[in-house]
C-alpha cells in the first residue's frame, strides 16, 4: 500500500486583511522549516492569496483558496475561475466546505463540475463532505457521505483522482468543540475510501483524507494517529500561526 503524506491544512474562512495575512505567513514558516515529511497549506480569503502566495514563495506552505467556479469565464457576477487563481500563484482549492453548502445553496451537482475544472487546472482540490448532526442521528451518515463523494467524483477521470484530496467534516463538528471521536472519524474517513476504492479500486489508497471540525492541538495526535485518517482540514485553531504549528507537529 503506497505511503500517503500527511496533509495539514489551514481554513482561515473571513479571517484576515493582506497584512495580517502576510505577518501569518512569516511568522509560521519558521515552525514549519524543515518539516519536509508532511504537506502544509493555508486556506486564505481571495483578497490575500495573492499576498499569501508572495509571502510564501520559496517555501513549501500551500496557499489556497476557499471556493472557485466551475466556468472559466462569463457572466458570472462575484465568482472567480480557476486561471483567476493560477494566475496569482494559488496552489489549491477547498471546495464543498459546509459553510457554502449551508449559506450559499453550492450542490453536489455543481461540485461534479467544480471538481474535474479544478483538476484540469492544474489546482490542488480540497473536497469537504459530511453529515449533519439530524443525519447521523437518524442513521443517515453513510447514504450521505455515499451521495456527496458520488456526485463529486462522478466526472474524474482515474488518472487524476490521486490528487483529490478529501476533507471528512462532519458539520455538528464544525466550529462547536465538538471533535468527532477518534473511532468516528476514522470510520466515516475508511467508509470514503472504501466509496473511491469501489469506482477507482487500488487508486483509493493513494486519495488522502483529512478529518476536519474542532481540530486543535489537543486532540490532534490521536485523530492523526488512525489509518485512514491522513491530515486535519483546521478551522478556528489555523488562525494562530503558533497553534496551527502544534497541530503541524503532530502529525510528524
Ligand atoms: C473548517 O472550517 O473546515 C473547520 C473544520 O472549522 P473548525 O476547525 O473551526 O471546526
Amino acid at each position: 500500500m503506497p505511503e500517503r503524506r500527511p496533509y495539514i491544512a489551514g481554513n482561515w474562512k473571513m479571517n484576515k486583511l493582506r497584512e495580517e495575512a502576510r505577518s501569518y505567513v512569516a511568522g509560521l514558516l519558521p515552525l514549519i522549516d524543515g518539516k519536509d515529511s508532511l504537506d502544509i497549506g493555508i486556506c486564505a480569503p481571495f483578497t490575500a492569496l495573492e499576498a499569501c502566495a508572495s509571502a510564501a514563495e520559496r517555501s513549501r506552505l500551500r496557499v489556497l483558496a476557499q471556493n472557485v467556479h466551475e466556468e472559466e469565464s462569463g457572466a458570472f457576477t462575484g465568482e472567480v475561475s480557476c486561471s483567476m487563481l493560477t494566475e496569482i500563484g494559488v496552489d489549491g482549492v477547498v471546495i464543498g466546505h459546509s459553510e457554502r453548502r449551508q449559506y450559499f445553496c453550492e450542490t453536489d451537482r455543481a461540485l461534479q463540475r467544480k471538481l474535474p475544472a479544478v483538476l484540469a487546472a492544474g489546482l490542488e482540490p480540497i473536497l469537504c463532505v459530511g453529515e449533519l448532526e439530524d443525519e447521523r442521528e437518524n442513521g443517515e451518515t453513510e447514504r450521505r457521505l455515499r451521495h456527496q463523494v458520488q456526485e463529486a467524483f462522478e466526472n474524474v477521470e482515474a488518472d487524476a483522482v490521486a490528487r483529490v484530496v478529501v476533507a471528512y467534516e462532519p458539520v455538528w463538528a464544525i466550529g462547536t468543540g465538538r471533535v468527532a471521536t477518534p473511532e468516528i472519524a476514522q470510520d466515516a474517513c475508511a467508509f470514503i475510501r472504501a466509496l473511491v476504492r469501489d469506482k477507482y479500486h487500488e487508486l483509493a489508497d493513494q486519495v488522502r483524507i483529512q478529518y476536519g471540525g474542532s481540530v486543535n492541538d489537543e486532540n490532534a495526535r490521536e485523530l492523526l494517529g488512525q489509518p485512514d485518517i491522513d491530515g486535519a482540514l483546521v478551522g478556528g485553531a489555523s488562525l494562530d500561526p503558533a497553534q496551527f504549528a502544534r497541530i503541524v507537529d503532530a502529525a510528524l
